[in-house]
Order: structure tokens, then C-alpha cells, then sequence
């Protein structure tokens, strides 16, 4: 029996589910051909909401050292990334006027895409990277780094050797660190008393609105919202001023953050966002009624006598299914057109998967579509299902059934 997990920011007991997927591997676990026979690692995918605080929240099953030690992801590979990178960098030039007097600290730096646009302009740069490989391509094209992973402790190391910084910036990272408030406590120690710290992160909000659970895996520790956002950083004494609403990542927050001495007033913005979110609570149980229609759905047809099959075995699909606790009792088998995917079973539920042609051989009375978010695309594929009375079932983003042909 594990002991009840605490909250991450407060302390409190995680009681309260906010939603529970099942079991799930790491999603950067890529199997090999040659260890498909072996043993596959599933950690909970059961993520809490503090009462207390209301963080959302996956416990950590790794740590983030873990994680970030090889990440092998290189930011300059995305040509989107580095032009956005550009922008970002003149907009806080300007906004937060940094000069050739000014230092700009970044906290998982990568390999430099962001700072080398700040460098150009002629302001001081310093990278805070976790991953040696990366910080070392980052040193490659001149831009100073320390191989660091940001807590209190390396915070004021960092800022006694290098000085406190006029902005220090820290964009999707907050919610992959399992320890939020040393790394709050490390993004003060790094700023100066009159200087600004900016975070981006992906907003709770858009994930409950456009129900993303494909953004629910297990290195993204904390699902973020303005509120809870700024009560990590008001832990460590930094005040959030301002925000932005952001496209990135299915919706993102700009957070600017400044010590508490000399935060001043937040904007608007910051109180119509913080006003949205509470109007927004609502939304978390729309989560669970997916799952309670789907399931309800399912049993009655199993009670009447009405045959379901699947279509499609997306990754999403996968979620859901273990998500609901969906086995072969209740759908019998999916179909996919990937010849690759044919004969296999779903990972966790498994449903075994065949080619299309099982539709019309065995004509069932429902066919629930996984791949949801191409309903116009399948619907017509399907259309032949309506020649014998077959209707397509969505789960998402609310149950429904319709008719074809
Ligand atoms: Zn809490």
C-alpha cells in the first residue's frame, strides 16, 4: 500500500483526483525491436488537485534530474522556435529596456536559441542548463552556460559568481520541475530586486477546455494555472505584475514575476485571467462525464443485445480507453487502416486490432471512433455503416451519436 502523496506546493494530502488515466509507461520510453519481450515499466497516471492550493499535480516517479540530465531535444532544430525566439527577445528588449549594462539569465537554456538573439542586441547573457550535451552545443556558438539544475541552493551559487540578473527567463520548465518551490526559491536568488522574471508555461485552463489529455504524461509534474503559478513564486517572495495569453503548446501563460518589494499593483490582465479561472473550475468535472457517458453508453448496448466495435487505434485512443477501464467485454475489437497496428493488441486494454474490413463482415450495431478529431474524415470512410443501420459513436468533447449514409 503506497502512503497518500503530498502536495508539491502546500504539503497537503493529495485526496481530491483531478483525473485518473490508468497506468501508462514514460512517454520518452521508446520501445526497441529487441526489448518487446521484456518487462515494460507503468507508473500511475493519476493526477491529484490540492484541496489546499489547488495545484494540479502528478507525483514524481522520476526526478527531474532524471529527466533533464540527457534530454536530447535541441531547440534550434525548429525553425518556428528560433523565429518566435527572435520576437520574444526584442519584445522584452523593449518592454523591460535592457541595455548593454543588463544581464539576462535563462534557466534551461537549451542550446542557446533564445539568449543568442539578446546577445546579438548587446546585452549579457548566462545559460542555466541541466544537460552537459546541451549547455556544450549552446557553448559552441559562444554563449556562456553553467550545467546547472536551478534550486535555492545553486540559485545563489550561480548569482554569486555571474551577479543577479535585470530578466531572468524561464519558459517551459516550471511544470517539469518535481521540486517548485526550490526552484521558485532559485529564480529569486538569480534575479535582482528591481530586475523581472518571466516563466511560460502551458495554462490548465486550455487543457480542461480543449480536454487535452495527450499533454497528461509523466515528466509534466505540474498543470499550471495563474493562480497556482503565483502562489509558487509568492513562496519564494516574487510578485506576479503582469500576463500574457499565449498560442504556444495548445495555449500557454506569459508570466512576468517581480520581488515582492517592488512588485507594485498586477495589471488587469492579471485579474480578468485569475477571474476566467475561477469561472473555469466548473470545467474539471466535463473530464469525468466523458468517461461516465462513454461507460454508460457501453453497458446498456452490452445489456440489449448491441454489438460495438472500435475505429482506429490512435495514441489518444489509448488514453481514453485505459482512461475509462474499456476491455474487450464491452468493445469488442477496434480496426486500423495501419497494416503495421493489424494483429497487434492496445497497449494496457487489449483490444485486438484488425484491418477495416471486419466492419462490413461483422456489421455491428456501433462503431466508436478513436481518433475523435477527425470525425468529418471518418464519418464519410463510414458511410457505408449506415447500409446497415450502423451509427458512429464520439466520446469527446461530449458523447454522441450519429447517424451515417
Ligand atoms: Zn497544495
Amino acid at each position: 500500500m503506497s502512503t497518500m502523496p503530498q502536495c508539491r506546493l502546500c504539503g497537503a494530502p493529495l485526496i481530491h483526483t483531478f483525473v485518473d488515466l490508468g497506468m501508462s509507461p514514460l512517454c520518452e520510453s521508446y520501445v526497441p525491436q529487441e526489448q518487446l519481450d521484456e518487462a515494460e515499466v507503468f507508473y500511475p497516471l493519476h493526477v491529484r488537485l490540492c484541496e489546499a492550493c489547488l495545484l494540479v499535480q502528478l507525483p514524481a516517479y522520476v526526478s527531474g534530474e532524471q529527466i533533464f540530465s540527457d534530454y536530447a531535444y535541441f531547440s534550434s532544430y525548429s525553425d518556428s522556435w528560433v523565429e518566435h525566439a527572435k520576437r520574444y527577445a526584442d519584445a522584452m528588449i523593449d518592454r523591460l529596456q535592457l541595455t548593454s549594462a543588463s544581464l539576462v539569465t535563462e534557466v534551461a537554456s537549451n542550446d542557446g536559441y533564445l539568449l543568442q538573439h539578446f546577445q546579438a542586441a548587446g546585452v549579457a547573457v548566462l545559460g542555466v542548463e541541466p544537460a552537459a550535451n546541451v549547455a556544450e552545443a549552446a557553448r559552441a556558438r559562444g554563449i556562456r552556460t553553467e550545467v546547472q539544475f536551478l534550486g535555492a541552493d545553486t540559485g545563489q551559487q550561480i548569482a554569486a559568481r555571474y551577479g543577479q540578473a535585470d530578466h531572468v527567463v524561464a519558459n517551459n520548465v516550471f511544470a517539469h520541475v518535481p521540486d517548485i518551490r526550490g526552484f521558485a526559491a532559485g529564480l529569486r536568488a538569480l534575479v535582482k530586486d528591481e530586475g523581472t522574471v518571466t516563466l511560460e508555461f502551458p495554462h490548465l485552463m486550455r487543457l480542461i477546455e480543449r480536454r487535452q489529455y495527450d499533454t497528461i504524461y509523466h515528466e509534466h509534474f505540474s498543470y499550471l494555472s495563474l493562480l497556482t503559478s503565483s502562489r509558487a513564486l509568492a513562496t519564494a517572495g516574487l510578485r506576479v505584475v503582469d500576463v500574457d495569453e499565449l498560442d504556444t503548446h495548445g495555449g500557454s501563460l506569459r508570466v512576468y514575476a517581480r520581488p515582492e518589494e517592488n512588485g507594485g499593483e498586477p495589471t488587469e490582465r492579471v485579474k480578468a485571467v485569475l477571474a476566467a479561472e475561477e469561472a473555469a473550475q466548473g470545467f474539471a468535472p466535463a473530464v469525468l462525464k466523458i468517461k461516465s457517458d462513454l461507460l454508460r453508453f457501453l453497458l446498456t448496448a452490452a445489456e440489449q443485445g448491441h454489438s460495438v466495435a472500435g475505429y482506429g487505434a490512435p495514441g489518444k485512443g489509448n488514453t481514453l480507453l485505459n482512461h475509462c477501464s474499456i476491455r474487450s467485454d464491452l468493445l469488442s475489437y477496434t480496426v486500423d487502416r495501419s497494416p503495421v497496428k493489424q494483429g497487434k493488441f492496445l497497449p494496457g486494454t487489449h483490444i485486438p486490432i484488425y484491418a477495416p474490413e471486419r466492419l462490413a463482415e461483422t456489421r455491428p450495431d456501433y462503431i466508436l471512433v478513436l481518433p475523435w478529431n477527425l470525425r468529418e474524415e471518418i464519418s464519410r470512410q463510414l458511410s457505408y455503416a449506415g447500409s446497415w443501420g450502423g451509427k458512429l459513436v464520439l466520446p469527446i468533447p461530449e458523447l454522441e451519436i450519429i447517424s451515417v449514409g
